[in-house]
């Protein structure tokens, strides 16, 4: 393993959530030369596809085919691997195989960043049980009991992305990113996103009000786009600056 390389893993519920949410994270990331992997649990293909199925004679196979080709794209445009675990969604079912297959991702990737959705979420139960699923197989990536052919795990940072309506979920935006270097490749990955064109407008908007956020408490003006994460454990640090 490459140790300057790093290696972030981005746990999404639907096949678009990472782009949204964490598109910037992920293109900045990746363009630094890290490794970043998404796990995509499910594709949305019964909630978060609406532009679809106003489309006639549509199928949920054929849902599940475009959004995975969306993704897949998506994915590519910022620079990230990406897999999808097909665990469907409304309900997204956590099955002992998922757990076991996310622990082995934990294990083997050894991440030193995770993003994944908020615990609170009132719109969405995929994306709180995608939240709770996450932190838990930290937890038993963590345990050295647990069977594995890859190493135990250390204790990576968890960060939850931004959701839909921050202030209904509770979320803090106490990590300001600034991805005004990446914005545009951001842009390409979530106009692949065809199925939820009316998102578009909406998130870059949200990167301009963080962006003016980050300007804010920096003192940096030229920050134009920012993502807001949410820190889980503290930050252990050898100074306080
Ligand atoms: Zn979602």
């Amino acid at each position: 393993m490459d140790a300057a390389k790093e290696r972030v893993l981005v746990v999404s519920a639907h096949a678009a959530d990472f782009v949204w949410r964490a598109g910037g994270a992920i293109a900045l990331y990746a363009s630094r030369g890290h490794r970043v992997r998404v796990l995509c649990l499910s594709y949305g293909e019964r909630g978060e596809s609406q532009g679809l199925w106003k489309k006639e004679g549509m199928t949920l196979d054929r849902v599940k085919q475009i959004r995975h080709e969306e993704a897949s794209k998506a994915a590519e445009i910022l620079g990230a691997e990406i897999r999808f675990f097909d665990a469907g969604d409304y309900p997204l079912k956590v099955t002992d195989q998922l757990i076991d297959d996310l622990v082995q991702e934990f294990r083997s990737v050894q991440p030193q960043t995770v993003l994944t959705h908020t615990p609170v979420d009132p719109y969405n139960g995929d994306h709180t049980e995608t939240s709770r699923l996450t932190m838990n197989v930290r937890v038993y990536a963590q345990a050295m009991g647990y069977p594995s052919e890859h190493k135990h795990l250390g204790a990576p940072p968890v960060f939850y992305f931004e959701p839909h309506q921050t202030e209904m979920c509770e979320f803090k935006p106490d990590v300001i990113l600034d991805i005004t270097p990446v914005f545009e490749t951001k842009v390409k990955a979530m106009h692949c996103m065809d199925a939820q064109v009316h998102l578009w407008n909406y998130y870059t908007d949200v990167a301009k009000r963080r962006g003016t956020q980050g300007g804010r408490n920096s003192g940096n003006p030229a920050i134009v786009y920012a993502e807001a994460f949410q820190r889980v454990y503290p930050l252990v640090t050898n100074e306080i600056k």
